[in-house]
């Protein structure tokens, strides 16, 4: 039997085993921790199981830990979490669950370590390790666990057509795991996925996307969406995306297919960002191109408007995957917005107020989108991924000397709508409106510089043009 005591050596494993023997309860590792353990990713998040109260094991092992370590008990679920220093430590009751067929939620009874085992949803999950002085460090391993952890496979413990109907949850989580590990799902745990599919419905959207999240963020998300995509699964969570599949030929021009290219795009990000967010843009940056997609005999396939279509679907799917309706929703918006924008650049002649402008309208993101950009370049050409990669740095050198001159990148207008209301004694109009975007126009098109003497001037200059007269002159703004 396998003995992994030398792995076991913190003195937290050393003070729960001894609350074990002092109270006469065994007590186990068991789960992610172990499974972690095993493959060398480091955790402090570690889950034990108890034969006896998880709560009442728990307040002696928060005892015995003291000053440093705190507690919190959930009577309701019968759990309890301790920490101390980095380390989360769960305890809970070993438990058996049965299942009824309209939820997820088991009915619970307090069981035995194999029970407990067997409620696991995957092999490489049902791995336990005793804490009991005898056989401190053995590997409980009743469903050859180890071994799939060897072989890199994802197989539930069970019958997988039951493990995933009883908690339809489990499918996203094994392709989760398959993505995160770079494991392969077994054939009969895949095919399971595949019938059970349709069970997704039960869990809540909330469940299913902190899993989608979990794939979204791992380090090559692609393989976790081909897998949902494959087994039917993506059409019922995210059917929008589906709809990218597939390529379409007219006289022998084909268009690329744009889910490939988006999860390439992803994939892409993924090596260069963790922001959450970004990689949801980069999901998201081609999702018009099946309703935007023609045919025009002279210049073969085209997408027009697709990024201005697909900034307005931004926020109806993130409120179909539950995703937030706030600041993050508009960042993703703006980044689909505005993700021809670089491309367009490097493409025509660099003009400073082409350059302005993007700066003006991506503000503080800039950088992010510049690499949204980049990471959109998934041409198999290599000379033309070298042209576009260059013209690229001059967009991003332009942008630098542009921001030096010009500080653009949180703008705030120069004069503003109080000092036009105090000069020509105004009350609040589009009139004032008016002027405010007049000066900022100027200033973006290189007219005027971004400074309260140069704009106040020029809105002198613009009023009484159009017949205002100055009723107080201002000197400098009041801050
Ligand atoms: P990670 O921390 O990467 O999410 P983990 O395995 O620790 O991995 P948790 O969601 O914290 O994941 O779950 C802890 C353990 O609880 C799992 O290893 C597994 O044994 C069990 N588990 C969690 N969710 C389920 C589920 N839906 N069905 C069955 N067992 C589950």
């Amino acid at each position: 039997m396998e003995n992994l005591a030398y792995k076991l050596q913190d003195e937290i494993f050393v003070m729960v085993s001894e609350v074990g023997r002092e109270t006469n309860t065994k007590v186990f590792v068991i789960g992610g921790y172990v499974r972690d353990l095993i493959l060398e990713r480091t955790s402090k998040d570690v889950d034990f199981v108890v034969l006896g109260s998880g709560i009442a094991f728990a307040r002696k092992v928060a005892a015995k830990m003291g000053s440093g370590s705190s507690a919190k008990y959930f009577k309701n679920f019968g759990t309890a979490m301790v920490r101390k220093g980095e380390w989360e430590l769960e305890f809970v009751g070993a438990r058996k669950e049965s299942y009824r067929r309209d939820s997820r939620k088991p009915i619970v009874e307090n069981g035995s370590l194999d029970d407990d085992q067997k409620r696991r949803d995957f092999t490489i999950n049902a791995l336990s390790i005793s804490l009991q002085k005898k056989d401190y460090g053995n590997l409980i391993d009743p469903f050859n666990g180890l071994e799939d952890l060897k072989n890199k496979v994802i197989k539930t413990p069970l019958d997988p057509d039951i493990t995933f109907s009883d908690d339809p949850l489990r499918m996203m989580r094994a392709i989760r795991f398959s993505t995160q590990l770079d494991f392969t799902i077994a054939k009969n745990t895949y095919e399971a996925i595949v019938r059970n599919k349709n069970r997704i419905t039960i869990v809540s959207k909330e469940r299913v996307l902190d899993e989608l999240n979990l794939i979204v963020m791992s380090k090559k998300p692609s393989t976790g969406f081909k897998l949902l995509e494959e087994t039917g699964l993506l059409k019922i969570i995210f059917p929008q995306f589906v709809d990218l599949k597939g390529v379409e030929v007219i006289n022998k021009n084909a268009h690329k297919d744009n889910f490939y290219h988006t999860l390439q795009v992803l994939d892409n990000l993924a090596e260069k960002s963790d922001n959450l967010w970004l990689r949801w843009s980069a999901l998201l940056h081609d999702i018009a191109k099946p309703v935007t997609k023609r045919y025009d005999p002279q210049v073969g396939w085209t997408f027009h408007g697709h990024e201005f279509i697909g900034a307005k679907m931004v926020p109806r799917i993130f409120k179909f995957l539950k995703l937030p309706m706030n600041d993050r929703m508009k960042y993703v918006q703006k980044m689909v917005m505005l993700h021809l924008r670089p491309i367009v650049l490097s493409e025509d002649h660099i003009t400073d107020s082409a350059v302005r402008r993007l700066l003006f309208e991506a503000g503080n993101d800039i950088d992010d989108l510049m690499q949204l950009c980049e990471a959109d370049i998934t041409s198999k050409n290599d000379a033309k991924v070298k042209r576009y990669l260059s013209n690229f740095e001059l967009v991003r050198e332009k942008l630098r000397e542009v921001e030096e001159m010009d500080r653009l990148r949180n703008w705030q207008p120069p004069v503003s709508g109080e000092i036009i209301m105090e000069t020509f004694d105004l009350k609040p109009s589009k009139v004032v409106g008016d002027l405010k975007t007049a000066i900022r126009e100027a200033i973006l098109d290189g007219d005027i510089q971004n400074n309260f003497e140069e704009a106040y001037k020029y809105l002198i200059e613009l009023a009484t043009k159009k017949g205002m007269t100055v009723k107080k002159y201002i000197k400098t703004p009041e801050i």
